[in-house]
């Protein structure tokens, strides 16, 4: 065991014998994970899905619709504004169907393609990915910030350090801000800061999502992935083994030894894995994916590029890691018949349900009349002759 790990090692008596022989460990410290910085196909996926979703977050709140903001969620007035949909309290089944659909369309995505969501789309990972791109811009690759931390305290260290949390914190803010830009019209808002004159409230929430943002992607990163994330708990029910995972492809690469570029693996009987660890030193969530699928996996993609990279090097063929199927792997499928095992049953149940609920939903929208009364007569009272010569009827 190395020093390090013995100093952040918690040890828990379990025993009234207090001799070190007996104690048992029931909880092992967090360590720190310093992913290293690849690059390829999915990682320049990643990077397309981050400006996206960017993009749209930050841009969408000072859009205009006439006179008011476009997409404005008005809660002390009660009103959603979506483009040119006003919507009501009344209104709420609206909400409920959306959220419906969102859960059929992850139930229908993750069968087919496992949690591509995570590893692409989902907040904590795209900001875990921005405040990774800041961490590297200022500390350097995973070799660099494993030996600034470890580094004794000096003017250097200090200076990184406040630096990279200068950055983080004021990206954090910004995000608190535009969140906020959602439910209160962002241009007053930002009249407000301009000002000095934010009411406590505005204050409040824009310090609290800033904050819950700093925390989540500059601390807690793949922990909310693993520990807080029900979806990570669930999506193993949804898995079958028809569905796009990232895998290794363990007949190929065992046994795993390293080598030379030089050296015949055919000849020594090695598999295509020389145990580099690459594939380890790029994954955000800190595991080995060689040791099959698990559950923490986020489908980034990063090991693939990062295997592939070292495939390259060595002059084997691509794809030791790779995404297919469970049955894929064990029974050699080639790409072809992987995708035409996507339509299966399940699959298209889901896909059918997803699509009668678009439709519905969009026929209800667009058939929804804003306002409606119902005229009813007072029966209790008759019609009475009022001056100006006109017709009083309750
Ligand atoms: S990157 Fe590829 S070759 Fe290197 S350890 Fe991982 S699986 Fe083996
Ligand atoms: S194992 Fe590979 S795909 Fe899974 S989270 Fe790690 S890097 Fe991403």
């Amino acid at each position: 065991m190395t020093t390090s790990q013995k100093k952040s090692r918690k040890v828990i008596p379990i025993f009234s014998d207090t001799s070190q022989d007996n104690f048992v460990s029931l909880y092992e410290a967090q360590k720190k994970i310093y992913p290293r910085s690849t690059s390829g196909y999915f990682t320049n996926w990643r990077w397309i899905m981050i400006w996206i979703t960017q993009i749209v977050f930050y841009g969408v709140p000072w859009l205009q619709w006439g006179e008011r903001q476009a997409l404005l969620l008005d809660i002390t007035t009660h009103r959603f504004y979506i483009f040119g949909l006003i919507l009501y309290p009344q209104d709420l089944i609206y909400l409920a169907v959306i959220l419906i659909i969102s859960a059929l369309s992850l139930f229908l995505f993750t069968a087919v393609a496992g949690r591509l969501w995570c590893g692409f789309s989902c907040p904590q990972s795209v900001y875990t990915e921005i405040f990774l791109w800041v961490e590297r811009k200022i500390e350097g690759d995973r070799a660099a910030r494993i030996r600034l931390d470890n580094a004794k305290i000096g003017v250097k260290k200090v200076f990184k350090k406040w630096l990279k949390h200068a950055v983080w914190i004021s990206f954090s803010m910004w995000t608190g801000f535009t969140f906020l830009g959602y439910f209160t019209p962002i241009r007053d808002l930002t009249q407000g800061i301009m000002h000095f004159s934010l009411g406590p409230w505005e204050t409040f929430w824009i310090c609290f999502y800033g904050l819950a943002t700093y925390g989540n992607a500059g601390f807690l990163r793949e922990q909310v992935c693993k520990y807080m994330c029900p979806y990570a708990r669930f999506q193993s029910a949804m898995f079958d083994k028809d569905t796009l995972i990232v895998t290794y492809d363990e007949e190929r690469g065992e046994p795993r030894s390293g080598r030379s570029r030089n050296v015949n693996a055919k000849e020594k009987g090695l598999g295509d894995c020389i145990d580099c660890s690459f594939c380890v030193q790029v994954c955000p969530v800190g595991i080995d994916i060689r040791n099959g699928l698990q559950y923490e996996c986020i489908s980034c993609g990063l090991c693939v590029d990062a295997c592939d990279s070292v495939m390259d090097k060595m002059g084997y063929a691509r794809g030791l890691i790779r995404f297919s199927t469970q049955n894929g792997i064990s029974q050699h499928w080639s790409k072809h018949e992987i995708v035409q095992k996507i339509m299966r049953p399940r699959v298209l149940i889901y896909s059918a349900m997803l699509l009668l609920l678009c439709v519905g939903f969009a026929a209800s929208l667009s058939l929804r009349s804003s306002f409606t009364v119902d005229v009813i007569r007072d029966r209790g009272v008759m019609s009475r002759l009022v001056p100006g010569g006109k017709v009083d009827n309750v």
